[in-house]
């Protein structure tokens, strides 16, 4: 069977060469000419019945440089050809491309089709890129129509022969091709010899239309609790109303330093409305507050318990939630899951 597949290219090492700076982004062009069962589509037949349509992201870019206004860009394009196409695949740097998955899972809602993402830990001019095999899976998994396999209507990230949902993956090797691990929740599909799907953990297709949310708070931080970690600056940034939230990573199940500084700050956080999201610093498991009397503290109206969210998908989901939804709304939609992301 015939499907259409859209694949944006935004840079990454997938693309890149080698500059006297380091490794920088090339062309489309360049690229394509070491792919050839997607170049000749007719001689190589393993894509035959795959019509492609080839757009980037211009200008590609290290993944470093994506921002929030590039998820917009790259949401859009993704909007824009959505009616015409079975599956999109969304070439993308390693380094923030789970930070971008999540983004993506959040301002898409009612999803059909998949949207995957994926890049390589080497560039396709290298002789040992695992660039091939991530885009050919990745084409699977987008065209799944002509290969009969199940659809998966998520953004997921199709890396070395694992297929994650998007908002549940973290980048955890700079070296390994198993770049990509999904610590709270198991694979959707995996690509060995056969193609597995996972079709119990994959959420339907909507038949709901797609709605598109682009907006995402920049008033936002990331804190990192430590031992001996001194409150005082966050307590000023919150008390001078610049900040609407912060990421709170914890020790544990949710646990901080006992004394009267962390009551302080929640107090603050409380005057000013601004939102925590209280994380675990552990890659496993998931916030349980009330265990430990040190994670008492964080039972305030202020405080959102994130479960078991990953840091990436943490970040995003509170930068967009306070970017497109009421004060009222905030906490109630933070605390639930909204796109598999939390248990
Ligand atoms: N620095 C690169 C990037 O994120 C790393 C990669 O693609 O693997 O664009």
């Amino acid at each position: 069977m015939q499907s259409k597949v859209y694949i944006l290219y935004t840079g990454g090492t997938f693309g890149m060469k080698s500059t006297d700076a380091g490794l920088e982004p090339s062309s489309w062009d360049e690229i394509i000419s070491y792919l050839p069962a997607i170049k000749n589509q007719t001689y190589f037949h393993y894509f035959s019945e795959i019509n492609f349509t080839f757009d980037t992201l211009e200008p590609v870019v290290d993944s470093s440089d994506m921002t929030p206004e590039t998820w917009k860009r790259i949401a859009t394009r993704i909007v824009a050809n959505y009616k015409d196409h079975d599956g999109f695949i969304i070439l993308h740097g390693t380094d923030t491309l789970a930070y971008t998955s999540s983004a993506l899972s959040f301002m898409l809602e009612n999803l059909s089709k998949p949207v995957v993402l994926t890049g390589a830990q080497l560039p396709i001019f290298h002789p040992r890129t695992d660039g091939i095999v991530n885009l050919s899976n990745a084409i699977y998994i987008a065209g799944y129509k002509s290969f009969r396999i199940d659809c998966i209507p998520e953004v997921c990230i199709c890396f070395n022969d694992d297929v994650l949902r998007g908002n549940r993956a973290v980048k955890t090797s700079t070296n390994d091709f198993e770049g990509f691990s999904s610590p709270n929740f198991d694979n959707l599909a995996n690509l060995e010899q056969n193609i597995e799907v996972r079709t119990h953990l994959v959420y339907s297709p909507n038949t709901k239309a797609l709605k598109l949310y682009t907006e995402f708070s920049e008033r936002v931080v990331n804190v990192t609790v430590f031992p001996g970690y001194n409150t005082s600056v966050l307590i000023e940034l919150v008390r001078s109303g610049k900040l609407e939230g912060i990421v709170l990573k914890t020790f544990g199940a949710g646990n901080l330093p006992t004394g009267k500084q962390w009551k302080t700050l929640v107090e603050a956080c409380e005057e000013q409305e601004t939102i925590i999201l209280a994380t675990t610093q552990c890659p496993n498991g998931q916030i349980e507050l009330g265990q430990y009397a040190s994670s008492n503290v964080l039972k305030s109206k202020a405080v959102v318990d994130g479960k078991d969210i990953t840091p990436e998908a943490a970040l995003t989901k509170l930068m967009w939630v306070i970017g497109n939804f009421d004060a009222t709304k905030r906490c109630t939609m933070l605390a639930q899951n909204l796109r598999g992301e939390i248990s």
